[in-house]
């Protein structure tokens, strides 16, 4: 059953890919790219070492400098790629293992026959593998923490919970180490113009008078009533949105990833094989166009707060809207994350290492008798605090 393992973790780089040749990848393989992760010290394997940013091997540890890419990170054309519909793309085939259970698509490690998905904990069969052919990356942060570095943050944030179930904790232990993954994002820059109705509301008071009963006598009264007039407008707004990040993978909890923000996108590198060596890496779920929806989502928040801002006054109502975007450009990267994913009670609770700046964000599970005792402990020592000092006060 193991087939040949290698197969898998085979990246094979193309322009204007022909089809027929797709699945030939053993042919394809480029010679260089394997060569260069290769040690030529020992014949070893070459992995990306974080904490030099070099490449490591595995048997004698040998280090090995990464060239510097002259290459620019480019920017896209959106248009013609959906357009063209990934005809003049450059495209990379990419063997991947499906994770039955929540849809992930991961790249394997070599010479393992059976693992556990990275985002759900399931096992994975090595035999499920698909070839999917996609938009090459043009760029990546390359991974900064490493395993170990990664893991201490980890324990630290687990330490650090309250409320935890007391087996929690040991279940922790069981957690020996973190897979470190290459999650794929897309950024969308664009020009947007937008053109509004509305209505700006202004606030001005009147002076009302009214009655009161006071010990069985009527008073005449007098008090100051807010209203608000409200005006038509119309008018636009240009807003000009730079790198716009929406994850393409459907496997990570869409709430975390955000947490993990912000990327240190300043630093991406041209897309080097050489990085990904030694790490996972997913490949896109949601395709270049409906990411696009995604951005537009983002972008239309704050398109609407600019409007409000434009509009002006004390209120503001936007009855409709009209937004044109053009110059769009897209970016496909990769940003690297280390994963916990563990099952508590029958449930997955996935941990988020942000492998550039350490940040951990994540599902836990709560114990509910220690929030009730706390609560418990919280009234009771509410009251005796009420107790006291009305004590003291009455001395
Ligand atoms: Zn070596
Ligand atoms: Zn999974």
């Amino acid at each position: 059953m193991p087939m040949r393992i290698s197969v898998f973790i085979c990246l094979i780089f193309n322009q204007k890919m022909d089809t027929e040749n797709t699945f030939e990848f053993e042919e394809n393989l480029s010679d260089t790219n394997q060569q260069e992760l290769v040690c030529s010290a020992c014949g070893g394997h070459l992995k990306f070492d974080p904490a030099t940013n070099k490449l490591k091997c595995d048997a004698c540890g040998a280090e090995f400098d990464i060239e510097a890419s002259d290459e620019e990170v480019n920017e896209l054309d959106f248009n013609k790629y959906v357009e063209e519909n990934l005809g003049s793309i450059e495209t990379q085939t990419l063997h991947t293992v499906e994770c039955e259970n929540c849809g992930a698509h991961v790249t394997f490690d070599e010479n393992v026959v059976s693992d556990r998905c990275p985002f759900c904990g399931t096992i994975l069969v090595v035999t499920n593998t698909v070839a999917a052919t996609q938009i090459k990356p043009g760029s990546l942060l390359p991974f900064g923490l490493d395993k170990q570095q990664s893991f201490d943050k980890f324990k630290a944030w687990i330490k650090a919970l309250w409320f935890a179930p007391n087996d929690l904790s040991k279940r922790m232990t069981d957690i020996k180490e973190l897979q470190g993954i290459y999650v794929p994002y897309w950024t969308y820059d664009t020009d947007t113009n937008t053109s509004y109705y509305g209505q700006r509301g202004t606030y001005y008071y009147t002076t009302e008078t009214y009655t009161v009963n006071v010990n069985g006598k009527t008073e005449t009264r007098t008090r100051q009533v807010r209203h608000t007039r409200w005006t038509p407008v119309s008018g636009s707004v240009h807003i000009f949105f730079d790198d716009v990040l929406v994850m393409a993978s459907k496997s990570l909890s869409q709430k975390h990833a955000n947490e993990l923000e912000p990327w240190d996108l300043e630093h991406l590198v041209p897309y080097d094989e050489k990085y990904l060596s030694g790490f996972r890496t997913e490949t896109y779920q949601v395709d270049l166009k409906d990411g696009f929806e995604t951005a537009k989502k983002q972008i239309d928040n704050k398109i609407y707060r600019a409007i409000r801002n434009d509009i002006g006054g004390d209120e503001q109502r936007v009855t409709s809207k009209n937004t044109s975007y053009s110059a769009i450009t897209f970016k496909h990267i990769l940003l690297p994350v280390y994963i916990s994913a563990y099952r508590y009670n029958d449930k997955v609770y996935q941990i988020l290492v942000n492998a550039r700046t350490g940040e951990v964000q994540g599902d836990r599970p709560y114990s509910v008798w220690k929030i009730i005792f706390f609560s418990i402990f919280s009234i009771s020592a509410a009251w005796l605090a009420a107790y006291l000092m009305g004590f003291f006060e009455d001395m």
